[in-house]
């Protein structure tokens, strides 16, 4: 069995695109279609063909290229179920569903919170984990639609995922995340670390995504939190924008 091979790319503004790739297989998803043309434009740069689409969450910059892309390829749109639907799907996924990438498993975790619908695809054999907009590294998305208390239970979800896993955040915010990071829990000796070696990673132009859970688990504020209600006022306390 070859390995997964993972392809990532800056999309829009501030997103990411992600390939990922099975040689035995020959099977190629996106995650998430920020960008179709730029998603074409590199599965076609790296000779693969794109045979799946797996959407976390409704917003636009998430699904935007779904259509174009499916009439490109012909693929399959996996996504999450909501009225009105995601666009162009094809098969609604939930959490604790399981499906395949060739021979390779991949897991369907709900993390409800930034929306209601949102999930993220673990994929075990690339020791990798497709998280959307609901972690970021140093972060966590906005509850436009879900409660504290379900963002809590998401980020509990994921970081129980192994400590090495990576966490493939859909869109780079490291820099604004570590300025309210350091505002909650500034010299904490890992986040400091974490905070230092980012800023020189950024300061290469180079991206801070992925993260792992262990990095998480030990420099997220929100993780750190402690709680769903301390999660809740730190999240009140970053939009409002002090930060
Ligand atoms: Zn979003």
């Amino acid at each position: 069995m070859s390995t997964l091979q993972i392809h990532m790319f800056p999309c829009l503004s501030d997103n990411y695109g992600f390939l990922i790739h099975d040689p035995d297989s020959g099977q190629t998803a996106a995650i998430d279609t920020p960008d179709g043309d730029e998603i074409a434009a590199q599965s076609d740069a790296k000779g693969w063909q794109l045979t799946e689409i797996w959407n976390t969450h409704w917003h636009p910059d998430h699904t935007g290229g779904n259509v174009l892309l499916k009439e490109r390829y012909g693929c399959t749109v996996r996504a999450p179920g909501r009225k009105p639907p995601l666009p162009g799907v094809d098969v609604v996924v939930e959490g604790g569903d399981s499906f395949t990438l060739g021979t390779h498993r991949v897991d369907v975790i709900a993390t409800p919170g930034h929306t209601l619908e949102h999930v993220v695809f673990h994929v075990p054999n690339a020791g990798a984990c497709f998280v959307g907009d609901t972690i970021f590294t140093l972060g966590c998305g906005r509850l436009f639609e879900g409660t504290a208390q379900q963002m809590w239970e998401s980020f509990g979800k994921v970081l129980a995922l192994p400590e090495e896993t990576k966490l493939y955040c859909a869109h780079e915010y490291t820099m604004s995340n570590a300025k309210f990071a350091q505002a909650v829990d500034g010299g904490l000796p890992a986040l400091e670390d974490a905070v230092a070696r980012y800023a020189a990673m950024r300061e290469r132009g180079e991206a801070t995504v992925p993260t792992t859970v262990g990095a998480e688990r030990a420099t997220n504020p929100f993780w750190l939190a402690g709680s769903a209600a301390v999660l809740g006022e730190r999240r009140s306390l970053k939009d409002s924008g002090k930060f």
